[in-house]
């Protein structure tokens, strides 16, 4: 059978005009006074980071906030000036590059900034700093009764500036904000302390998309969602705050297409049996590219607007699914495997994941194109390295 397509037909295709959208749907929910830091980290949660840094940039974006230093490099080879914070922390041998590339390290300790100051004082600069501060995640932070003690030692070190301090919630997307209202009171008590003593960074932040959208309190000076921009909602209840468009849709076209008689088996091991005289379609894609191996038998996909299960075993670079019941289905015809009518929420919940993990582990070998007709768009917004 002829190949449909010029180029392999699975892609992940990034709406833009909604990127740019919930961007500006977030800065009216921040409320103008409160910043909006996109978190752009694992290559903006699999939509591509330089793509979506240009949009949101163009959108009106003026910092980023990405996992690694190498993501602050990739954003500047991008062309994008702004302040980048680097969430994840930097290491050692990533001194010199996080100086050069004037990236925003978050640190914890005082080690790190001395390090990171001998080396901009070496290259006369200066670097700027956002003290982490564990308030519950128990995962990076100086405790809340540290962190004077640590602000004062940094105010004296030539060669970092203190630019913020920011903390990061456990649970704000649970319906119970127990756990939220502790650790925001904690958060709230300490900015108090160091505005006595005059130790207040002039960006404070805490908010990730759950508190950005339910926690008026969590506000501070900026907000930093992530999952929220690519227009999911982290939980059932700030959906009533947000008007929010998913802005991927992950797409592929049937390569081939055979009728099986009962009794015939699909894929590795065998576990799909065909009940009756089935077609089943054959899609080029697997869990090489992110379309996880827990949907073996479980996941649906849209095909002509009608849901198909998937049979079989995912593969590595292709899965089957039944297409008996879709009327006039034909090779090269375009499968929805999540997006417009088929949420990824509800996929991840068939994988038993979550969305997050589905969009970051899209492939590398799967390309990110913007939807159709808008190219032009995005062509002006482009900066000029
Ligand atoms: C990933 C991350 C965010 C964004 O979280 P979402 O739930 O996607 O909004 C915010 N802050 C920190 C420190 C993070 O690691």
């Amino acid at each position: 059978m002829e190949h449909p397509s010029q180029a392999r037909p699975t892609v992940a295709e990034i709406d833009g005009r909604a990127l740019a959208d919930n961007f500006t749907e977030l800065a009216r929910i921040a409320g103008g006074r409160a910043a909006v830091l996109p978190v752009v980290k694992s290559d903006a949660y699999g939509h591509g980071l330089t793509l979506v840094a240009r949009i949101l940039h163009g959108a009106g974006a003026e910092r980023f906030a990405v996992a690694t230093a190498a993501e602050g490099e990739a954003l500047r080879a991008a062309g994008l000036n702004g302040g980048v914070l680097v969430l994840g922390g930097v290491y050692p041998a990533e001194y010199d590059r996080v100086v050069a590339a004037r990236l925003t390290p978050i640190v914890w300790d005082i080690e790190t900034p001395r390090a990171l100051a001998a080396r901009a004082r070496a290259a006369g600069r200066v670097v700027p700093v956002h003290v982490k501060v564990d308030t519950g995640m128990s995962r990076l932070g100086v405790a809340p009764a540290d962190a004077p003690a640590l602000l004062r030692a940094l105010a004296e070190l030539d060669g970092v500036t203190v630019e913020g301090l920011l903390t990061h919630f456990a649970d704000a997307e649970s319906v119970d904000h127990a756990g939220t209202v502790r650790q925001l009171t904690d958060f709230e008590r300490l900015v108090a302390v160091l505005e006595d003593a005059r130790l207040r960074p002039p960006l404070v932040h805490a908010a990730n998309s759950a508190a950005t959208l339910t926690a008026p309190r969590a506000r501070f000076d900026a907000v930093r969602p992530g999952l929220a921009l690519y227009g999911i909602h982290p939980s059932p209840a700030s959906r009533e705050a947000a008007c929010l468009r998913p802005a991927m849709r992950l797409v592929t076209r049937i390569v081939a297409c055979r009728a099986l008689a009962p009794g015939v088996a699909v894929s590795y091991g065998g576990t799909f049996v065909a009940r009756r005289a089935s077609t089943i379609a054959t899609l080029p894609v697997g869990y090489a590219d992110g379309y996880p191996r827990a949907l073996s038998n479980r996941g649906e996909v849209v095909v002509r607007g009608v849901r198909a299960q998937v049979a079989g075993r995912v593969c590595m670079d292709q899965t089957m699914i039944d297409v008996t019941d879709v009327a006039g289905v034909a090779v090269g015809d375009e499968v929805v495997l999540w997006g417009g009518p088929l949420p990824v929420e509800e996929v991840a919940a068939r994988a038993e994941t979550i969305p997050y993990e589905l969009l970051v582990r899209v492939g590398a070998r799967v390309p990110r194109v913007l939807a159709s007709g808008e190219e032009e768009t995005w062509h002006g917004s482009r900066e000029r390295s």
